[in-house]
């Protein structure tokens, strides 16, 4: 009688401290999930805390929403992936790579796993949605004057400390009050998504476009100097002048006035940004329709 309570002690104790073990692992994990909103950091944290239980030498994370493939370590043929997903709401694919293949218990484990990255990663997703929404302009669905000052900074601190160019266009359209007073604003609201449009068609992957202000935009260049940013301005100018813009039966031609700087070592960000502004009102007291570098 006593044996069989002290069996039955034994095997409820093995069956908590099991059960405690694999709640205090998904405990871990998810504290440290809870940590970080940055796709990048969910991901790597995730795959370091697994690494003991599901050894592998590698991962690639991909979400097509945010345009992202974050990759680490070393790519091999053998590979688990998980498409993950909660409420509709994609959450971008995760694969698990390593030379040897893995095991039906370890993808079991894994899958269980992924339960505690699921949600950090759901609240990334409506984290970095919300963000963009703030950051974006409704009409031209470029990024806005909140967006540049905070990119600005960044980009200024990165140039600096690596040394690398770091160059701005201010794009101002010409004559843009008479497009309202012409053929009304809805017009001109047209007109500007258009600009919006033909601005993007003309820069690298790399640059970035904000909507400035009413009808201006600015474009930022990172590790770009002063010629390469004339060169796209010139391009940008050229660009926005070549398009005929087509409202009803009118056809309405545009053009705009551009001013470039780089920045210089003892910059500070008023300064930058100052500098561009200047050449840019620099080309419209010269004639419009020109690129002025500052
Ligand atoms: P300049 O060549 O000197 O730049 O002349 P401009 O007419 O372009 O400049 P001005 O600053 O006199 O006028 C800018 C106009 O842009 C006035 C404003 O109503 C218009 N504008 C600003 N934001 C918007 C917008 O979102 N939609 C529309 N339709 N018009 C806008
Ligand atoms: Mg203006
Ligand atoms: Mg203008």
């Amino acid at each position: 009688m006593q044996k069989k309570a002290a069996n039955l002690a034994v095997v409820t104790n093995n069956t908590f401290e099991a059960f405690k073990a694999d709640n205090l692992t998904h405990y871990d994990i998810s504290s440290a999930l809870q940590t970080t909103l940055e796709f990048d950091e969910l991901v790597h944290i995730f795959s370091n805390k697994i690494q003991n239980l599901i050894p592998h030498s590698g991962f690639v994370y991909s979400n097509e929403e945010f345009d992202l493939e974050i990759k680490n370590g070393i790519v091999t043929r053998s590979s688990c992936s998980y498409a993950m997903k909660v409420e509709e709401q994609q959450l971008g694919e995760l694969k698990l790579m390593r030379r040897q293949k893995f095991s039906e218990q370890e993808l079991t484990m894994i899958e269980t796993l992924l339960c505690c990255l699921i949600y950090p990663l759901r609240n990334a997703t409506l984290f970095q949605q919300a963000m963009n929404l703030a950051f974006t302009d409704v009409l031209t669905q470029t990024r806005n004057r909140s967006a540049f000052n905070d990119i600005v900074r960044r980009e200024i601190r990165l140039a600096h400390r690596n040394g690398n160019h770091l160059s701005v266009i201010f794009i101002d359209i010409d004559h843009f009050k008479s497009i309202n007073d012409n053929y009304g604003h809805q017009c001109g609201d047209l007109a500007l998504t258009s600009v919006a449009k033909w601005i993007n068609e003309s820069i690298r992957s790399s640059d970035i476009v904000f909507r400035y202000g009413g009808e201006e935009f600015v474009v930022l260049l990172s590790e770009t100097d002063l010629d390469g940013a004339e060169l796209l301005a010139e391009r940008i100018r050229q660009n926005i002048e070549n398009h005929i813009f087509a409202y009803g039966l009118e056809t309405i031609r545009m053009t705009a006035s551009l001013g470039t700087s780089t920045l210089r070592g003892d910059d500070t960000l008023d300064k930058f940004i100052d500098r561009a502004d200047q050449a840019m009102y620099r080309a419209k007291q010269t004639g419009r329709n020109r690129v002025v570098t500052a």
